[in-house]
C-alpha cells in the first residue's frame, strides 16, 4: 500500500460487503481500536462474517491488538489476500509499513491507500466490515463517507469533557457527510477498585449518555476502565474472546447496532 495512487471516482465499496461501519473518535487515545477490534470478534463470535480495516494511518493497532502481524500475500502484485486473527478478517495500513516508520503523508495519498485497502483487499463476502478510522475529522473518515457508502458510523468517546468537545465535532462531520450515526460508545467510564469495591468515575460520569440523549443518536453503551481489557490488548488475544463480563458487555454491544 502506497500513496502513490490517485483516488477514482466512484464507488470504493467491496463487492461481497454489505455493510461498512466506520468506528471514529474526536480525540486519540480514547479506546477506539481497543473497541473496534473487540466488537469485531464479539460479533464473529455470534457467527458473523467480519472484516476489520485499520485505517488509522497515523497509529495502527490492529496488528498488535489482533495478534496477526505479518505480510499480506499479493500474488499478482495487485490483489492482496487479508489475514485472519480470531475469526475476523483483517487488513491494517500496518502489515505494509515497518512499524517504527512515522506516516508522512499528505490527503491524496492517504486517501490512496485507503482506497487499495477497501478495493484491492480480497474481503470476499462479509456481513459487516469494520473500520477503524484514525481520530479526528481529517480525509480518510470523509474519503470513507463519500465514497464507500458506509451504512454509518460509532463514536466512541470517554466521559470526559476534552475528548466530548472533540467527539462533537467528529459527530458534526458524520452529520455534515450525511453519515448516520449508528451510536455513541462511553469508554473508560468507571474504575472499579479490586481492592476496597469502591467505584470511581475517574474521567467524569455520564457524560457521553448525555450527549447522545441531547443530539438524539443512540446511546450504545458504557464500557468500564479495566485492567485486563488493557492486558488482553497488549497481548494480541481481545477480552471479547474470554467469558468474562467485559467479554459480556462487548457481545451485548455488538448486538446493538446490526439487526
Ligand atoms: P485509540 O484507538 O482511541 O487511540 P486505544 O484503543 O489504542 O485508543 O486505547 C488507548 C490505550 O488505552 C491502550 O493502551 C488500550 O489498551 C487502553 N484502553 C482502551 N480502553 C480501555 C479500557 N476500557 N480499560 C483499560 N484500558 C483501556
Amino acid at each position: 500500500v502506497g500513496g502513490h495512487m490517485k483516488p477514482q471516482e466512484g464507488s470504493m465499496k467491496p463487492k461481497g460487503v454489505k455493510r461498512i461501519i466506520g468506528i471514529g473518535s474526536g480525540k486519540g487515545g480514547v479506546g477506539k481500536s481497543t473497541v473496534s477490534t473487540n466488537l469485531a470478534v464479539a460479533l464473529a463470535r455470534q457467527g458473523r462474517k467480519v472484516g476489520l480495516l485499520d485505517a488509522d494511518i497515523y497509529g495502527p493497532s490492529v496488528p498488535r491488538m489482533m495478534g496477526v502481524n505479518k505480510r499480506p500475500a499479493s500474488p499478482d502484485g495487485k490483489t492482496i489476500i487479508p489475514l485472519q486473527g480470531h475469526g475476523v478478517t483483517l487488513m491494517s495500513i500496518g502489515f505494509m509499513l515497518p512499524a517504527e516508520k512515522a506516516v508522512v503523508w499528505r490527503g491524496p495519498m492517504l486517501m490512496g491507500a485507503l482506497q487499495q485497502m477497501l478495493t484491492q483487499v480480497e474481503w470476499g463476502e462479509l456481513d459487516v466490515l469494520l473500520v477503524d478510522l484514525p481520530p479526528g475529522t481529517g480525509d480518510v473518515a470523509m474519503t470513507l463517507c463519500q465514497k464507500s457508502e458506509v451504512t454509518g458510523a460509532i463514536v466512541v468517546s470517554t466521559p470526559q469533557d476534552v475528548a466530548l468537545l472533540d467527539a462533537r465535532k467528529a459527530l458534526d462531520m458524520f452529520s455534515s457527510l450525511k453519515t448516520p450515526v449508528l451510536g455513541l460508545i462511553e469508554n473508560m467510564a468507571t474504575y472499579h477498585c479490586p481492592n476496597c469495591g469502591h467505584e470511581a468515575h475517574i474521567f467524569g460520569e455520564g457524560g457521553v449518555r448525555t450527549e447522545a440523549e441531547k443530539m438524539d443518536i443512540p446511546f450504545l453503551g458504557a464500557l468500564p476502565i479495566d485492567l485486563d481489557t488493557r492486558i488482553a490488548g497488549d497481548a494480541g488475544d481481545p477480552i471479547a474472546l474470554g467469558d468474562s463480563p467485559m467479554a459480556e458487555a462487548y457481545a451485548s454491544l455488538a448486538r446493538r447496532f446490526i439487526d
